[in-house]
């Protein structure tokens, strides 16, 4: 059975302490990856063992696909509108020649055709299903489906990240990128869906991790 890393950003530690059928897919993780400088400060501050950096998917994944391409390891791309998947599987191969993108497909379907997509990941040869459906499906649909996704190592969330590679979302200047704050960027782009969803969660997001971060 594939193992699981998913990753924090304040919705995630938001929902986790909101919701506990969330809480309970979270908990069945085996890696956690922190997607958010507010917690990587807060562990400087309140931890003896803080969170070295934080590990933004959007830049993880060029790591992932440079050492993909070097060992042969092979990935499955699942998730987002159309053929952004099929386009992100383009461009990154173009990217990091070597890289095997053996498998994508859009990210909308019925849970009655769960079986045969997991079916076609495991038939494709896929090490790695890299999962953008977005938070919580993203995480149900991994904990769901993971005992049939045998011969795969790994399931790895992304959220939007077909969007970027597909170059269908501009991505946030460096400097804002440094600082933590690309999710104002974001919610600039798109005010209405994210700026709410932003502003609902970030105050929340902000108590959760003063209060509950420790070693
Ligand atoms: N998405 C999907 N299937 C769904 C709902 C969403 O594939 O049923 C995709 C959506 O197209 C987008 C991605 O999930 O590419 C992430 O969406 P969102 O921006 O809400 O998530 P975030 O990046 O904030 O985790």
């Amino acid at each position: 059975m594939p193992r699981v890393v998913v990753a924090t950003n304040g919705l995630v530690i938001t929902n986790y302490h909101h919701d506990p059928d969330f809480r309970r897919l979270i908990d069945q993780a085996d890696i956690v990856d922190v997607d958010g400088m507010p917690l990587v400060l807060a562990t400087r501050l309140l931890c003896k063992n803080p969170v070295r950096e934080r590990v933004a998917t959007t830049d993880f994944v060029r790591d992932a696909s440079a050492i993909a391409a070097e060992t042969g390891v092979r990935f499955f791309f699942l998730g987002a509108r159309d053929d952004r998947a099929a386009k992100s599987a383009y461009n990154l191969t173009k990217a990091y020649p070597g890289l095997e993108v053996v498998g994508t497909r859009n990210g909308y379907f019925t849970r009655e055709e769960e079986d045969d997509i997991c079916a076609q990941i495991v038939a494709s040869g896929a090490d790695v299903l890299w999962l953008g459906l977005g938070s919580p499906k993203q995480e149900d649909f991994a904990i769901r489906n993971r005992h049939k996704l045998a011969g795969l190592g790994w399931i790895r969330t992304c959220g939007g990240l077909f969007d970027f590679y597909s170059d269908f979302a501009p991505r946030a200047p460096a400097w804002m990128q440094n600082l933590g704050i690309e999710w104002m960027f974001r919610a600039w782009q798109e005010p209405r869906r994210l700026g709410l969803r932003y502003l609902a969660s970030n105050p929340a997001a902000i108590y959760h991790i003063l209060t509950k971060t420790h070693d």
